[in-house]
């Protein structure tokens, strides 16, 4: 009924497909919520710190919060070795993305990115009425050089989305073709979301670089996905032209007073992490004793997956059955992948147990 007054643009975009909730899945596989164990979503396992319950108990809400965060970015410029000047915030790091795509992708212009890649960049350019080109990477989730280079001379591109560590591959963007890209005339946005468990950035370029932009976030190192607290690092003027079209109280003081006590209890944090990094390698071996599971080297928190001779569906749905969400994806070329967030050893041990019971029940030892 109301159609006819939405953007037609957008038409493809809003067939209403309202993402079934982690509870409801729960529910429809006989799993009582509070018992589920989520490694679906890439979350920190050992949640947020403590200092963060702390810093909530008391703050300003009935003031607007300070829309440049200047605090939160003094203590970001330490954090990350750049000036306040440098560091832009956002309500998460979708945010970020999305007034990225703003700035540098609207009408009559494009972005490139390489699939299967996060799927807010592509999202985000076109609700900003931005053309998205797409590449693909190659079986063993490579990017085609050459191919990309030609694409962006070819198309010439307005933006470059990528990932590093890339979701759901878990691997890092290999140097020359960031080399290649920066040398283009092209804006060149490399999404750092798993920096901290990756240990690699590619910040120390960005000097040398205006257009390079890095996103990070604290919803996976910093265990702080429900308050949403993204930032990127990039060139003072472009740091200046994002603010421009930013919403001026996008991030609001919850989730800057949570960051910051956040990074001032950065050594708990990072201990965390370092966990999950130790852990990650544990259950990529473990994984791959299963003759049906192929996994894939990561530098995040999560491992990709490989089903062979058997179904991903069913296997997702035999894990949920036990109580264990991971995620899986409709269509190629993800259809026969699973990727499995990193708990901590209790919750692999889980899996584990629960991947052995399912490996017995079938015949020829596949899902
Ligand atoms: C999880 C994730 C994000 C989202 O971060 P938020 O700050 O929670 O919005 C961004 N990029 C990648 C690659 C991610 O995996």
């Amino acid at each position: 009924m109301i159609e006819r007054w939405l953007r037609p643009d957008l038409r493809e975009q809003l067939t209403y497909s309202m993402a079934v909730s982690p509870e409801e899945l729960a529910a429809a596989y006989g799993v009582s919520p509070d018992r589920l164990i989520r490694l679906h979503a890439n979350e920190n396992a050992y949640g947020f710190s403590p200092r963060v319950s702390a810093a909530l108990t008391q703050g300003a809400w009935h003031q607007y919060p300070d829309p440049q965060g200047r605090t939160l970015r003094q203590a970001l410029a330490e954090y990350t070795g750049f000036g306040p000047e440098w560091i832009a915030l956002g309500n998460g790091a979708d945010d970020v993305i999305d007034l990225l795509a703003r700035l540098l992708v609207g009408p009559g212009r494009a972005a490139l990115i390489v699939e299967p890649t996060f799927e807010m960049y592509a999202l985000s350019v076109r609700w900003h009425g931005g053309e998205v080109l797409t590449l693909h990477r190659d079986e063993a989730f490579g990017i085609p050089r050459t191919e990309l280079l030609e694409a962006v001379r070819r198309h010439r591109p307005a933006a470059v989305f990528l990932a590093s560590p890339n979701n759901p591959d878990g691997r890092l963007l290999p140097e020359e073709i960031l080399r290649d890209l920066l040398a283009e005339d092209v804006m060149v946005i490399v999404d750092e979301a798993y920096f901290e468990f990756a240990g690699h950035t590619f910040a120390p370029w960005l000097p040398q670089h205006p257009n390079l932009v890095i996103i990070r976030t604290f919803s996976k190192w910093a265990g702080l996905a429900a308050l949403r607290m993204g930032y990127a690092l990039m060139h003072p003027d472009l740091v200046r032209a994002y603010d421009a079209v930013r919403p001026p109280f996008n991030v609001n003081l919850a989730a800057q007073q949570a960051a910051l006590a956040s990074l001032e209890d950065r050594g708990y944090l990072l201990a965390n992490v370092a966990r999950l990094v130790a852990e990650r390698e544990r259950l990529y071996q473990a994984l791959q004793e299963f003759p049906f599971l192929r996994p894939l080297p990561s530098q995040t928190n999560f491992l990709l997956c490989r089903v062979v001779g058997g179904d991903a569906h069913r296997l997702w749905e035999a894990l949920l059955r036990r109580g264990i969400l991971i995620r899986r994806y409709p269509s190629p070329p993800l259809r026969d992948y699973l990727r499995i967030s990193v708990g901590r050893p209790e919750h692999t041990e889980a899996l584990l147990a629960a991947l052995s019971e399912i490996a017995q029940e079938i015949p020829h030892g596949a899902p």
